[in-house]
């Protein structure tokens, strides 16, 4: 019998009826030809394009629900989900940060993703996925990882009783992350190549027993759940910030920061989007180079050479899924904001200088400091700014602060 504990939110018991507090309708639609589909579709039957989300409009600020715990607690921003598993992700902390790098009057902060229950922003997504799987019946969550978003499905999906299949480049290096999701329960896989030849295995694992819960945009629910960072923000700050500096791979983090922006504005809270800056490691940037071109698709269709890079939470080549970033390039220019390439030096120095103010992160999580001493990203901040650093992922992971537990297996060797 499959084992559920799932913590209820206290309105569960309205969710079928229209009034249910919070909790938006939404309908699917191909980002490509804006046709629409069904709710389990990973690609449009028309173009194959990629798809998003359409959710209701917000009339009113969106309040905190007092008595519900993590993402949940602004889940009057989120998709419709009977369920709602939680770990208490969310609610993350924000840290006033020195950057040694700009000689501007810059007020930066660090938004401390890394302190999610598995130490990666990845958990308000899988906190929405897993109960989307659950109100869909199936067996369990299946998806690509570099690493952070095999341990956050893993947490959970044995908290909601699913299993899960995790398929991982063994360029990725993610060895003890690995090992970490295997000590949950999950079945890991290591397959031969980088991110993009891991998100090709797992759309062949996937199906109807199997939820395809890649943190790009083949699952177009998961994006959703990043709306609650920027309300979180804005309640922490007590204004909204001028720029959010993010981290990025296929990049729906930023996409979903976006449209969490777009509720504020929608709900009259704000008058505009704050700048959204996507950094990306130079040696795996298709994003950046695409950025920077006059044709965004022909610029990602054309293959990229993938270089070693510490940030390899980071490093995807969009190699088979080249549209999905098209939804990360135009959610920056609406915001008038960037896309940038920070160097493998300027990293280190990065975690250095956040090492030095108390702050451990991975790699990754150390671009948008490196980003701020890019001469394109000092031009578009004003003296005064307000800055927000994502802080995407914890450092105890690459640090091997955490032992997993020796229960746990991966199916093949896999690189230190
Ligand atoms: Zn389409």
């Amino acid at each position: 019998m499959k084992r559920i504990f799932v913590n209820f939110l206290p309105y569960t018991g309205m969710i079928t009826t229209t009034k249910a507090r919070g909790r938006r309708d939404f309908a699917v639609r191909c980002a490509v030809c804006a046709r629409l589909t069904e709710p389990l579709a990973y690609r449009c039957a028309t173009c194959e394009g990629p798809l998003v989300l359409d959710l209701v409009e917000l009339a009113e600020r969106p309040a905190p629900i007092p008595d519900a715990v993590g993402v949940w607690r602004y889940g009057t921003v989120l998709p419709r989900t009977r369920h709602a598993v939680t770990l208490g992700e969310g609610a993350t902390p924000v840290l006033p940060l020195v950057s040694p790098a700009t000689k501007m009057d810059l007020r930066v902060v660090g938004k401390l993703e890394s302190l999610n229950p598995t130490l990666s922003f990845k958990d308000r997504a899988m906190a929405l996925a897993a109960s989307f799987a659950l109100d869909l019946g199936v067996d369990g969550l299946v998806l690509a990882s570099s690493g952070n978003a095999a341990v956050s499905a893993a947490a959970y999906a044995t908290t909601a009783g699913l299993r899960c299949r995790v398929f991982c480049g063994n360029g990725s290096r993610a060895g003890l992350k690995l090992a970490i999701a295997a000590s949950y329960g999950a079945e890991v896989v290591v397959v031969d190549g980088d991110y993009s030849a891991a998100y090709a295995a797992a759309v062949d694992a996937e199906g109807d027993r199997w939820l395809n819960v890649s943190t790009t945009y083949r699952n177009p629910l998961l994006a959703e759940a990043y709306r609650t960072i920027p309300l979180e923000l804005v309640e922490q700050l007590g204004d909204m910030p001028d720029a959010v500096v993010v981290p990025v791979g296929a990049g729906p983090l930023l996409r979903g920061v976006y449209q969490g922006f777009g509720d504020l504005v929608s709900a009259g809270v704000a008058e505009h989007v704050p700048r959204l800056i996507a950094v990306q490691a130079a040696a795996c940037a298709p994003l950046a180079r695409a950025w920077a071109s006059d044709d965004w698709l022909v610029s990602l269709r054309e293959p990229i050479e993938v270089g070693a890079t510490s940030a390899a939470a980071i490093a995807d080549a969009l190699r088979g899924y080249e549209r999905e970033g098209l939804l990360t390039l135009e959610a920056a220019r609406s915001s008038d904001g960037l896309v940038v390439a920070v160097s493998e030096r300027s990293i280190e120095q990065s975690l250095r200088s956040l090492l030095a103010q108390g702050v451990l992160v991975e790699p990754a999580a150390a671009t948008p400091l490196a980003a701020l001493a890019d001469p394109s990203v000092a031009k578009i901040l004003s003296d005064s700014a307000t800055v927000v650093l994502i802080l995407t992922g914890h450092g105890a992971k690459e640090h091997g602060l955490i032992r997993p537990h020796s229960w746990g297996r991966v199916s093949a060797p896999v690189e230190k």
